[in-house]
C-alpha cells in the first residue's frame, strides 16, 4: 500500500527520491511478512460470519503445508505461499491481522470434512472448484486457473509427454484430488499410486519408486524448483483447475464477501503483488490476468 503511495508522490512531485528508495527497502522486508492492509473500522451486519469473525478477531484457515509457492511451512513453522497470502488478504478485510490467523493443514482429502465440521472458517489450498465438491461446500473465486500436468525424473527417461504415455507406468498423485480422479477414470491403464500429500510423491519419484507424479502444474513447478537436478515438468497441461476459496455450503453472504475481496485484490494490485513474491518468485513468471469471478 505504501509502495503505491510513494510512487504516487514521486509521480506528482518528481522528488523525495532518496526517501522513497530507503522506504522501498524497508517495505521489501515487510512484504516478506505481510502486506495486506488490515481494515480498522469495518462494520458487518449482525449475525453474519463476517461479523462473528471480526468480533472474535481471529480466523482459522485450512491450507497446504508442503507445496512450495502456494502453501509451505517455513523453518519457523509459519506457512508461506500464494494461498497463504490470499488468506491474509481476506482476513485483513475482516479486520483480522495476519498474526491472528490460525493456519491448519488441510490435505486434499480432508478439505470438505474440515469445512463441513467447522474445523476451519475457510480453505485456501489449491482447491479446484467443481460440481461434486459443490454438493457439500461452496466456493468463492476462482482466484487462479491451474491445469493438471506431469512431473518426471530429470531428462525424462521414460519419454512421458502427456497422460496417454502413462499407460503401463507408475504415476503418483494424492488421494481426494482431482488429478488422481482424472487418472483413475480416464487413464485406467496407468498404475496409480496415491498418498495423502504431494511431497511423498516427490520422494517416490526421487527414489525411483514411481516414474511420474501428476497434479496441477503450479504445484509441480514448486517441487521442480526445490529439486531442479532431480525433476522436470512435462509442461503440457491437460485439464482446467480453477482455484476457489472453500467455505460452508449455504453461507451466501460470506461467499459474496470473499468474492468482493478477491475482486478488489485483482483491481488494486494486491493479488498480483502476492503472486510476485510467492509462486511468481519461484516460477519466474509474472502474474497472469486474474480470472473472472464466478458468482453462481
Ligand atoms: N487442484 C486439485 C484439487 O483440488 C489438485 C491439487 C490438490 O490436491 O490440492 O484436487
Amino acid at each position: 500500500m505504501r509502495i503505491t503511495r510513494c510512487a504516487a508522490t514521486l509521480a506528482a512531485f518528481g522528488l523525495v527520491l532518496t526517501g522513497c528508495a530507503s522506504e522501498a527497502g524497508q517495505q521489501a522486508e515487510e512484504a516478506a511478512e505481510n502486506t495486506a492492509e488490515v481494515q480498522e473500522d469495518v462494520q458487518f451486519e449482525a449475525g453474519t460470519t463476517m461479523a462473528e469473525l471480526n468480533k472474535a478477531g481471529a480466523v482459522t484457515v485450512g491450507t497446504k503445508f508442503d507445496q512450495p509457492g502456494f502453501g509451505l511451512l517455513n523453518p519457523s513453522g509459519d506457512p508461506e505461499g500464494f494461498d497463504v497470502e490470499i488468506a491474509k488478504i481476506i482476513a485483513a478485510e475482516l479486520g483480522i491481522d495476519a498474526e491472528n490467523i490460525e493456519f491448519v493443514e488441510t490435505v486434499s482429502a480432508n478439505r470438505e470434512p474440515f469445512i463441513q465440521n467447522g474445523q476451519v472458517d475457510f480453505v485456501v489450498a489449491t482447491y479446484t472448484i467443481n460440481d461434486t465438491r459443490k454438493q457439500v461446500v461452496d466456493f468463492a473465486g476462482p482466484y487462479y486457473e491451474a491445469g493438471q500436468d506431469i512431473m518426471v525424473a530429470k531428462g525424462n527417461p521414460e519419454g512421458i509427454e502427456g497422460p496417454d504415455d502413462l499407460a503401463g507406468k507408475t504415476v503418483c498423485s494424492v488421494e481426494g484430488s482431482t488429478p488422481a480422479e482424472k487418472i483413475r477414470t480416464e487413464y485406467p491403464e496407468a498404475q496409480l499410486v496415491t498418498y495423502d500429500v504431494y511431497s511423498k510423491c516427490a520422494d517416490d519419484l526421487k527414489n525411483g519408486n514411481v516414474m511420474a507424479v501428476t497434479t496441477d502444474n503450479v504445484i509441480l513447478t514448486g517441487l521442480v524448483a526445490g529439486s531442479p537436478d532431480d525433476f522436470e515438468l512435462v509442461g503440457n497441461p491437460f485439464t482446467e483447475e480453477p482455484y476457489g476459496v472453500g467455505l460452508a455450503k449455504g453461507d451466501d453472504e460470506f461467499r459474496t464477501f470473499i468474492n468482493d475481496v478477491l475482486e478488489k485484490s485483482f483491481d488494486d494490485g494486491s493479488w498480483a503483488e502476492a503472486w510476485d513474491r510467492t509462486a511468481g518468485a519461484i516460477s519466474g513468471t509474472e502474474a497472469p490476468e486474474p480470472p473472472a469471478i464466478n458468482r453462481y
